[in-house]
């Protein structure tokens, strides 16, 4: 069994925001064409467990933190108005308190002036440097009248849900696993189920 952790470490290890990536000369694992092909720099900190340099590295950390910040904030949303129990809502806070302290100590990725969606343009622009000969040719000739994207969609607004879309699911994946956090769910989860049970008897009891 392994030793409890606070909150917030459960959510650094669940992000994937851990150390070093294990053995030395390890090299980041970006490759995407639009990213200029392999990347070649030895990685420095793992998201996601993946390998990643300095660069992309941290541009891929804020992405992760901050994509996480909405999903809690969502999900709350969510859950609030059609639950409603103290519960839920303290479970939903301590969520969201310790991820805030986790940005509170990356002042540079998230919550900047010039944010974009928690990215900084800075972060951004050191990890993919814009080429004109990486650019996406549909992004290249849009123009309103002839819209090349769903729904008649701005390029940029297009390649963000995208982004989103991608950024959730691998949050999603990398978190179908074991972690610590997922002990104190189970405890709350174990009242729920047990007091669903027990209002199941009352009522047929007739006690109701
Ligand atoms: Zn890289």
């Amino acid at each position: 069994m392994t030793e409890p952790t606070t909150t917030a470490e459960a959510i650094k290890r669940a992000l994937g925001i851990t150390h070093a990536p294990p053995g030395e000369e390890v090299r980041c694992v970006v490759a995407h064409p639009a990213a200029g092909g392999p990347c070649k720099r030895i990685a420095v900190p793992e998201v996601y467990g993946l390998p990643l340099c300095k660069a992309h590295g941290e541009e891929a950390e804020a992405s992760a933190l901050a994509e996480l910040d909405e999903a809690i904030g969502f999900y709350l949303a969510a859950a609030t108005p059609a639950v409603g129990s103290d519960d839920v809502l303290y479970a939903g806070s301590a969520l969201g308190e310790a991820l805030e302290r986790v940005l509170r100590d990356r002042p540079r990725f998230c919550g900047a002036p010039t944010d974009n969606e928690g990215v900084s343009e800075e972060l951004t622009t050191a990890a993919y440097p814009f080429a004109e000969e990486l650019l996406d040719e549909r992004t290249k000739t849009w123009t309103w009248d002839e819209p090349t994207y769903p729904y008649g969609m701005h390029p940029v607004d297009y390649w963000n849900e995208r982004r989103w879309l991608f950024l959730r699911m691998m949050r999603m994946v990398y978190q179908w696993t074991p972690r610590d956090l997922l002990r104190d769910l189970e405890l709350m989860c174990e009242e729920a189920v047990a007091q669903r049970g027990f209002a199941s008897k009352l009522s047929a009891d007739g006690c109701w």
